[in-house]
């Protein structure tokens, strides 16, 4: 039994029916999901004092607050003041101010998005947002300029435009479904929309983001499971940030999504005073792995309006990386990136590990500090690689080959390409030289 006293408070305050618990009805929970400061204060019997209550409620206004009951009882009201659940879910008058260096749309999603619904910025990937609503407003939201404004889904016609754009892009095999929380749709428009992708027969492979096991894990029904199950491969990614979330629910949801058979995987933010500290971080990926969920991303806090106070300097995570590697199982740890500002997408980032480099030697150093060597080959025959693969010894024979042209960085290694440089638009230097021709 996962009914707790403070939960079971929580919910006489809310409805006094005498009857059986409504707690776990997903449903219940997101119909009385707390969405003003009173009955915040009702409800937990924290009290703010009158100068707070006025600046709380104007950044309600300009950000609005969801708690479902459930990630409200993980409050300690003690404590709430240090609580991770408390940062994540309730927030402050700090949101309200916005830097210069924050934007509305920092990943640029929506100027990469070309048609309504869907972000196109990898070459065989989409993001497909398919629906704007979520069963709590995390305050630190990446997509915070939508938070709450007309909390809507899609219908099936405008997302049959998402479905129209990745049938014409052959080349994306892997659909990423977000939001919102993709979860917050009804299961019969869940198994829609997957029936919809599954028939189209260049996407390999769908995802789903979803933040439910965490603050609504009642959500994961086993009839949701079953639904699920008729589309695979199905990958389900969740975004716990702190081993207070990881409660006997949330573990009841994610063995439940596991024994559904599908990979499970987790992105976390890493949050200043909620996960900031190496020794939560690994408590947090122990506590995941221990689910049968494999930590994916963990991401710098973006460059949103009003996140300020939740940043961390870069250092910040790579002092964490460097707790990590060695430290605990390779599958415990995930890969720091950077979303960049503007839509270039996610850039790792880790310790240095390689100290110095000659022609047949590699000095590296190891997470104890040990310095150690690499001895190169000596006679290692370099394949020239024009893309031939019906000429190359290699023999791979993948009947269905992608000759995708290399770009990037990927390109200035290949043999195949002349390309020497990658110069930015508008280079001085290079104006300098057309100019005086
Ligand atoms: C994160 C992201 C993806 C998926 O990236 P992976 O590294 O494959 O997980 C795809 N599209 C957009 C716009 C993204 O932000």
């Amino acid at each position: 039994m996962i009914y707790n006293e403070i939960q079971q408070e929580i919910e006489n305050k809310i409805e006094k029916t005498g009857e059986a618990s409504k707690w776990k009805d997903w449903k219940w929970q997101l119909k009385n999901s707390i969405r003003n400061l009173e009955t915040f204060e009702h409800l937990t019997g924290i009290n703010f004092n009158n100068t707070e209550r006025q600046a709380l409620k104007e950044t309600f206004q300009k950000f609005p607050l969801s708690i479902t009951p459930y990630y409200l009882s993980l409050i300690d009201q003690n404590n709430y003041r240090n609580d991770p659940v408390f940062k994540q879910a309730f927030g402050g008058i700090e949101e309200l101010s916005v830097l210069k260096s924050e934007m509305p749309d920092p990943l640029s999603e929506d100027k990469d998005s070309p048609v309504e619904g869907i972000t196109h910025r990898y070459p065989d990937r989409v993001l497909f947002h398919v629906s704007n609503m979520c069963a709590m407003y995390c305050r630190h939201c990446t997509r915070k300029r939508k938070v709450g404004d007309t909390d809507f889904v899609p219908s099936k016609e405008q997302m049959l435009k998402g479905i129209e754009y990745i049938r014409q892009n052959t080349q994306v095999r892997d659909v990423l479904l977000s939001g919102g929380d993709p979860f917050m749709l009804s299961d019969e428009k869940i198994d829609w929309l997957l029936t919809e992708l599954r028939a189209l027969s260049h996407v390999e492979v769908i995802r789903i983001g979803t933040r439910m096991p965490v603050v609504l894990p009642y959500r994961i029904t086993d009839k949701l499971v079953s639904i699920l199950k008729k589309h695979q491969p199905l990958w389900i990614n969740t975004h716990f940030n702190h081993p207070n979330e990881i409660t006997s629910s949330a573990k009841e949801a994610l063995a439940r999504l596991a024994d559904g058979g599908f990979p499970l995987g987790n992105q976390s933010v890493l949050l200043a005073d909620v996960n900031d500290c190496p020794r939560i971080m690994r408590k947090l990926l122990h506590k995941l792995v221990q689910n049968r969920v494999r930590p994916y991303y963990l991401y710098q806090c973006d460059l949103s309006e009003g996140l300020s106070h939740f940043r961390t300097p870069i250092g910040k995570g790579i002092e964490i990386m460097e707790s990590l590697v060695g430290h605990t199982s390779g599958f415990a740890r995930p890969t720091y990136v950077i979303d960049a500002p503007g839509g270039g997408g996610k850039i790792p980032v880790m310790p240095n590990y390689i100290i110095s480099w000659s022609t047949n030697k590699v000095v590296l150093r190891n997470y104890e500090g040990v310095i150690t060597t690499y001895k190169e080959p000596d006679n290692y025959d370099h394949k020239m690689c024009e893309h031939q693969c019906e000429d190359c010894t290699l023999e791979l024979n993948i009947s269905e080959r992608d000759e995708s042209k290399a770009i990037g960085i990927e390109k200035l290694l290949s043999d195949s390409s002349d390309v020497i440089s990658l110069i930015p638009e508008n280079n001085e230097r290079l104006q300098r030289r057309d100019d005086s021709k």
